[in-house]
């Protein structure tokens, strides 16, 4: 460990942290968002409402999972800027009586997600020895959008493909997007090498099926036997079919969806299985071993005994312990601003003491290792139109007409945007409106706009029930849907001044759509439309759901090596998926939807093969 870090000590009492007080995702709040498995993460709409998160504040647990037990205050580890991050300077001690096992292997995976289970499969397949260490009771997965690029699949997946100059500027356009504070080659490597990886990843699934079938996003109706069909590619709705990678604008469609996502990551567990790996489930991993400033294991606590299993491993450690949004401590002090905005929790996944899996245990792990923690970190929040202020009645975050590049005005009846940027993008300008919201207009001739709808294809009956819950209005004039519209939970509608503002707006946007030029904010001349054909409309959007902070983690490289503060390789240690840094920074960009799984699938392939070979 960095000798810093051990000899100084944090002395502020108000940065203890406290293991107890999380306000923590209730069981009941996982179940009513266990419906956004099906969320799209290109900024699709229109699947079904998801509810559960409080209001204005991420709905995060604290807790310090890594050690047994509270830091006290002058125990708390200090970053490199020489503030308390909020977890313990020192490593739990683990006493000789408390191990129950030892197992001695080549390589420990510690996560079983999508990095984990790839990285599982991978170093089994290298021919290692390996054991995993789970704390859920099964592979934990979420939603199934994976990036594809230039694969021998894409025709048949009705995917986009690119000349190899062109795959680089687009990857150029998002090492930009993050204003280059992530590592170039580890997204080139990514996008020339990763669908080579998914024919990989799919042959691992025994069935698996190369044929695309079209997905329902229907729930099947109560009672009704549904045909068990064998994993494969499911439909999904595509990006706007008229995105050309050249405006660098929104997302491209290059995402496909498998139909089963946990059938994915069992089968590449299974498969490892059946080459002799050993998967632990409901064991939390507390500690790597380390020797001479190398990682030779890990300890793994056994939720059912209390007692740890030590994996002695020959040649590595391979983390794939994913994120921390479900640890407030962290976000605090990571990411604030997620907290302040009121970006809620979707998180689904639990372990098996009942806690969020994505507690940041990593960081800890990696930071006691000596391993650098990136800057900077990246949240994954993108508007799906939903009202923000997510609580038991407005509890969603789809809106009917999704993110579609409509007219936006905010409180003031100002307009404020380009609406035609990325949903991620979105989100940084709902942030800094008067109340974090936005409205969104559009009339009756929205059926007409195919390149507006985009991902929404809203009908009629989905917009009438939006005006029901009170997060859309209606008015036959638009002076009347300006009186109509409400804020949230009793707030004021537009005052005089601001109606009179919105109008104006309105009535500017009409001209710049009959120039076919916006030379206020630049917006795509394809979609201009008009605002003149009533009845009109406005959706009420606010922030979005937070799905993970998804950059962050700790420093690495393009072989999935993990670096310590002199950006040196710490032998045996290695990193895959939201734990491995130098991915994402500040935001996640968005125009190649799925990037997230598939480069956690990729870098666990790669860190999995180069942990068999000890390289
Ligand atoms: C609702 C939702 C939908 C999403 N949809 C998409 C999508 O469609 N496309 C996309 O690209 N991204 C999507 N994402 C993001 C994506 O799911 C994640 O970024 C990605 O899966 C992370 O993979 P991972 O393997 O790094 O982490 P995880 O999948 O979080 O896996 C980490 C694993 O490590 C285990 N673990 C953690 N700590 C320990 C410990 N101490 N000991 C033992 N085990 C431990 C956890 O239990 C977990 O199983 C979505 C996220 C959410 C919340």
């Amino acid at each position: 460990m960095d000798e810093q870090r051990t000899i100084q000590k944090a002395t502020n009492e108000n940065e203890a942290p406290d293991a107890e007080t999380g306000s923590g995702l209730s069981r009941r709040n996982f179940l009513k968002g266990a419906g956004i498995g099906a969320l799209s993460v290109a900024g699709a709409a229109g699947v079904g409402a998801f509810a559960g998160c409080a209001p204005q504040a991420a709905t995060t647990t604290t807790g310090d999972a890594g050690a047994s037990g509270t830091a006290a205050a002058s125990d708390l580890a200090l970053s490199p800027a020489g503030a308390s991050y909020p977890w313990p300077a020192e490593p739990p001690e683990i006493a000789e009586a408390d191990i129950e096992s030892e197992v001695d292997c080549d390589v420990v995976v510690v996560g079983l997600g999508v990095a984990g289970c790839a990285a599982f499969r991978s170093a089994a397949e290298g021919g290692a020895k390996v054991v995993a260490f789970e704390k859920a009771a099964t592979p934990q997965q979420r939603s199934s959008q994976y990036a594809y690029l230039n694969g021998p699949h894409s025709e048949l997946w009705g995917l986009q493909t690119f000349s190899d100059a062109e795959l680089m500027e687009i990857i150029e356009g998002e090492v930009k997007e993050q204003n280059y504070m992530v590592k170039q080659d580890i997204w080139v490597r990514w996008a020339r090498e990763s669908a080579e990886a998914i024919e990989w990843y799919c042959n691992g699934v025994p069935g698996f099926n190369f044929e695309p079938s079209p997905m329902s996003m229907e729930a099947p109706a109560e009672g009704a036997e549904s045909e068990p069909t064998p994993p494969g590619i499911g439909g999904g709705p595509p990006a706007d079919p008229t995105t050309d990678y050249s405006e660098d604008r929104n997302a491209y469609n290059i995402t496909l969806f498998f139909s089963d996502h946990q059938a994915m990551l069992d089968g590449q567990v299974s498969t490892a299985e059946g080459l002799g790996a050993e998967a632990y489930f409901g064991h939390f991993a507390e500690k790597l071993i380390m020797e001479g400033g190398r990682c030779v294991g890990a300890y793994g606590r056994n939720a059912e005994t209390g007692k740890y299993v030590k994996a002695n491993a020959s040649k590595g450690v391979i983390m794939t312990c994913g994120d921390y949004f479900s640890n407030e401590d962290m976000v605090r002090f990571f990411r604030p601003d997620l907290i302040e905005n009121g970006n809620g929790n979707p998180w689904p996944n639990f372990d098996v003491e009942g806690k969020p899996t994505n507690t940041g245990d990593g960081y800890k792990l990696g930071y006691w290792a000596g391993a650098s923690l990136q800057q900077h970190h990246a949240p994954m929040t993108h508007i799906m139109g939903g009202t923000g202020g997510i609580n038991e009645t407005h509890g969603d975050s789809m809106g009917v007409m999704g993110a579609a590049p409509y007219l936006r005005l905010n409180w003031h009846g100002e307009r404020f945007m380009n609406e035609d940027i990325s949903n991620v993008n979105d989100e940084y300008q709902v942030d800094i409106q008067p109340r974090r919201q936005y409205l969104m207009f559009f009339d009756s001739k929205y059926g007409e706009y195919p390149e507006l709808a985009g991902l929404m294809a809203a009908s009629q009956e989905s917009i009438d029930a939006a005006i029901e819950a009170g997060k859309c209005f209606k008015g036959e004039t638009l002076d009347e849907l300006l009186d109509n519209i409400q804020g949230l939970d009793g707030a004021a509608g537009f005052d005089a001044t601001a109606k009179a503002t919105a109008l104006k707006s309105i009535q500017r946007y009409n001209e710049l759509v009959a120039k076919g030029t916006d030379e206020d904010f630049n917006k795509l001349s394809k979609y201009l439309k008009p605002l003149e054909s009533g009845p009109f409309y406005a959706q009420l959007t606010g922030t979005a759901l937070c799905l993970v902070v998804i950059g962050g983690g700790l420093e690495s490289d393009k072989e999935a090596h993990v670096l310590d503060l002199e950006r040196n390789i710490i032998g045996g240690l290695y990193a895959a998926g939201n734990i491995q840094g130098n991915r994402f920074a500040i935001k996640y960009p968005f125009k190649l939807g799925g990037a997230s799984h598939c480069m956690a699938m990729f870098y666990g392939y790669i860190a999995g093969q180069n942990a068999a070979q000890g390289v």
